[in-house]
């Protein structure tokens, strides 16, 4: 990368002078070398024209954040001004930025500055200025529903609630829940086990998701406290100085004792949580007449497929879109209500009741 930075930079358009030649230690450090590293450009610069929009902005992105590791600073003074109004003190508190340094690289996002960090003039002591005064009227707003990248760094920054400050600093160093390479798959086996489901990019837990945190609640299992502490001592097994047979030991007896406490609780939970599922199935199998049938997004399953059972009803049938309800009425061995306009292989367009006879939907004709 270090022999590239001028080509980058071209490539990018963007020139500034290197600061940081061996790149920033947060970025590189050959003391911390692991086996996961960030997206960079490879050593053959692309020919940025040859690239579709998409990928050109892809690139670009990638390209920028490698320079930064290597571009100057971004300075500025923070201030703090009182400003006196007949008498009543006003404090406001702004930013001069001094040198743009990395933030060259940036582009128009990190130009939006925040409301309360607002680019002040520059101000001498003694000055006067001119104030409008007003009141601001507002309400409270509830904190906002987290994105999937926002969880993303709230398990990179899992110890900031602690407030064991010893707890606390192992977690900052661990980084939290999971490693870069791990945290993305954690969240897609809550969402495959429906802990968590994604609307419009926002997080929300579902009901077992939430049955399953009052379940931990309490226990170590949840305690970020034992998170810090095995990876604690993982980093004494990393610099030689704890043995995987102590590590190991621990979590056995860890493991024997949740053997013996955790089945009551769960037992208990399990009822809540079966009685919270219990309300979105649709009714009993008629195949396997075990399990139960509920919405798999594109049709209607049987939770007994782990089981064998193939048992299915289609969300569409002949190009008419089936109800809940009507999927209820052939769960229960009744017809459907008249549903009218279906269109046979054909073409044909018909009304038909539908029923189940042996397993297969079957017409009545009115
Ligand atoms: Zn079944």
């Amino acid at each position: 990368m270090k022999e590239k930075l001028s080509e980058y930079q071209s490539c990018l358009g963007i020139q500034f002078d290197v600061a940081y030649p061996n790149a920033r230690k947060g970025y590189v450090d050959g003391a911390k070398v692991q086996e996961h590293y960030a997206l960079i450009p490879t050593k053959q610069v692309a020919h940025i024209d040859d690239l579709s929009e998409k990928e050109r902005n892809i690139y670009k992105e990638i390209l920028s954040t490698t320079l930064s590791m290597f571009a100057p600073d971004y300075e500025f003074e923070e201030t703090i001004v009182e400003i006196d109004v007949n008498g009543l003190m006003f404090h406001k508190t702004g930013k001069i930025e001094k040198r743009k340094g990395w933030k060259v690289l940036l582009g128009e996002e990190s130009e939006t500055k925040k409301e309360d960090e607002p680019v002040l003039p520059e101000m001498n002591e003694g000055d006067s200025c001119s104030v409008t005064v007003s009141i601001k009227e507002g309400m409270t707003k509830p904190p906002k529903l987290f994105t999937e990248g926002n969880l993303i760094q709230v398990m990179k920054n899992a110890g900031k609630e602690v407030d064991d400050e010893n707890v606390k600093a192992i977690l900052k160093q661990t980084e939290g829940i999971g490693t870069e390479a791990t945290r993305a798959n954690i969240i897609d086996t809550l969402k495959h086990q429906e802990y968590i489901e994604i609307k419009k990019n926002t997080v929300y837990v579902t009901p077992k998701g939430a049955l399953l945190c009052q379940a931990v609640d309490g226990t170590l299992l949840a305690s970020a406290e034992m998170t810090a502490k095995w990876e604690q001592y993982l980093s004494k097994i990393g610099k030689n100085e704890g043995s995987q047979q102590t590590f190991l030991d621990t979590i056995e007896k860890f493991i024997l004792s949740l053997l013996d406490t955790v089945p009551k609780q769960v037992e208990n939970i399990k009822e809540q949580i079966d009685q919270a599922m219990e309300k979105t199935f649709i009714g009993i199998c008629l195949q396997c007449q075990n399990g139960k049938i509920e919405d798999k997004g594109t049709f209607y399953g049987c939770t007994g497929y782990r089981d064998g059972c193939t048992f299915t009803l289609p969300k569409i049938y002949l190009g008419k879109k089936l109800s809940e309800t009507d999927i209820k009425a052939l769960l229960n061995g009744k017809r459907t209500k008249l549903i009218k306009g279906f269109k046979s292989k054909k073409g044909k367009k018909f009304d038909a009741y539908l029923r189940i006879e042996h397993g297969k939907i079957k017409f009545d004709f009115p």
